[in-house]
């Protein structure tokens, strides 16, 4: 069995999803996640692109003990320079350095020569070598690159000193097996790639990154990235939680392991979606709400037949249980602790405090508490950390006999309070026009969603809200008993993002 490496981007490549937008506590609390669930490599950001990149990168380094930390840097000394302060405090570093090598990229991006580009790569890949032993070289657009000078320039890449080569399809343009046959003429034509770890990129454009990634590894790849829920540009990148259950499921022919804990993988989903305000589609592969639905619906006579005639995997292969009761009324700060640590989260004195006074308030609303729910609080936490404006009051009469109409007080950063009375055609109108009114903003919503996040009367709602501002697109998340504060919380999620 050969020992492919993950490599997670959900802080990089993810984080580019139009409308996700962490902040650094959020940031914190997916990388522990990924650290309890296995990854090998977390790519924790770019730190040359902003300072709270390079902060984000920084804090995350320090808490880090089993993962290799990671930062992008294109082949330039600033970036190289600004990756190595920020992945300075881990115990595991890497510098993962690209240039572009396709004509077009060569040519209208970067307006370079191939020697001048070969040479680039060598001068950068052995300036990061200097600072740390493991590094990583990407030939950005390397599907679409002419092979020859692909050969030439991960060997150079090597010879400079990189560890692992990365093969990214940065546009989604591959198929399976051109992909395959690539990394195959790889391990053919670069003499000394034998003493390095090939690495697969893909985007889904056309669908089929989970597929060229598995093709990379059948022929020699021993390194995948990809991100949780499939996150990325436009259509996204490899979805994690697919590759490896693809490689797990199908070990008979892939003859590959992987180091990941799969149980972690429906946790992690949620929390991912959650932080980055982003849901997952209900027919998605593995982590969607209907992967596994079949245990409750028309196929159930054959499963409890014979498990196998329609299952392939089961839901507690990736840690999903029939809704334990976890928590109640009654529970106090160290049964809290003890949950919210299987589940991977890791809090400060202050945010602990907070949150079990969060739990208490919402025990006293809702009897059973279930890990869900616990994953909607913190994510609803965390959110509140370094945002602009704060929801201090929310009134709301409606019904049939009434005009909607809201009262909403916020408190901006300054500590300046202002309330505010809307008379609207619904309740949420009233809600988000009054929140306008204060903030001074235009934005026009785009979606609106709620969802019950378990079963029973009184569940608690999440809603996700996407917003444009200014020709950008922000998401927002919020949790509440209280549908309409849910709504609210997220629209002022949204808002403070784009702030
Ligand atoms: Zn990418």
């Amino acid at each position: 069995m050969k020992n492919i490496k993950i490599f997670d981007t959900t802080l990089r490549d993810g984080e580019q999803s139009p409308g996700a937008s962490l902040n650094i506590a959020e940031k914190i609390q997916i990388a522990l996640a990924l650290e309890k669930m296995g990854v090998d490599i977390i790519e924790a950001g770019f730190a040359i692109a902003s300072q709270d990149d390079f902060k984000a990168i920084n804090k995350i380094a320090g808490k880090i003990k089993k993962s290799t930390v990671c930062s992008l840097a294109r082949a330039k000394k600033e970036d190289i320079e600004a990756a190595y302060q920020a992945i300075k405090p881990a115990r595991k570093k890497r510098i993962h350095t690209f240039l572009a090598t396709s004509d077009v990229h060569l040519k209208y991006k970067l307006k370079m020569t191939k020697t001048q580009a070969l040479r680039q790569i060598e001068k950068m890949v052995k300036l990061a070598k200097d600072k740390v032993d493991d590094v990583e070289f990407s030939p950005e657009d390397g599907f679409r690159t002419e092979p020859k000078f692909l050969f030439k320039a991960v060997e150079v890449a090597i010879l400079a000193g990189a560890t692992t080569v990365n093969i990214p399809d940065t546009v989604g343009y591959a198929t399976p097996r051109e992909f395959g046959e690539l990394i195959a003429d790889i391990c053919k034509n670069v003499p000394n790639i034998k003493n390095v770890v090939i690495s697969a990129h893909c985007h889904n454009d056309l669908g089929m990154a989970t597929a060229n990634s598995l093709a990379a590894v059948k022929n020699g790849a021993g390194q995948i990235e990809c991100t949780v829920n499939g996150l990325g540009e436009r259509a996204g990148n490899a979805a994690l939680e697919e590759v490896v259950m693809a490689l797990k499921t199908r070990k008979d022919y892939f003859k590959s392991v992987t180091n990941i804990k799969t149980k972690e993988i429906a946790t992690v989903s949620k929390l991912v979606s959650n932080l980055t305000s982003i849901s997952v589609q209900p027919n998605k592969a593995i982590v969607g709400a209907n992967a596994f639905a079949h245990e409750a619906g028309i196929h159930q006579h054959g499963v409890l037949s014979k498990k196998e005639t329609y299952e392939i995997m089961e839901a507690e292969d990736i840690g999903l249980k029939s809704n334990e009761l976890v928590l109640g009324k009654h529970s106090g700060k160290h049964g809290l602790a003890y949950r919210l640590k299987n589940l991977g989260i890791t809090l400060d004195k202050k945010q602990m405090k907070e949150v079990f006074e969060r739990f208490k308030e919402l025990a006293d609303r809702k009897k059973k508490i279930y890990d869900e729910d616990l994953l909607a609080l913190i994510s609803d936490q965390l959110k509140t950390e370094e945002q602009k404006y704060s929801l201090e009051l929310l009134q709301v009469v409606c019904g049939n006999k009434t005009k909607p109409m809201a009262m909403v007080g916020l408190k901006d950063s300054k500590g300046k309070n202002e309330e505010i009375s809307v008379i609207a055609n619904g309740p949420i109108d009233a809600v988000y026009r009054a929140i306008d009114r204060i903030t001074k903003n235009k934005a026009e919503l785009l979606e609106f969603s709620i969802k019950a996040i378990t079963s029973g009367k009184d569940a608690q709602a999440e809603v996700f809200t996407k917003i444009r501002k200014n020709k950008r697109i922000y998401s927002g998340y919020g949790a509440s008993n209280d549908i309409i504060l849910a709504s609210a919380k997220s629209y002022l999620n949204a808002l403070n993002n784009s702030l």
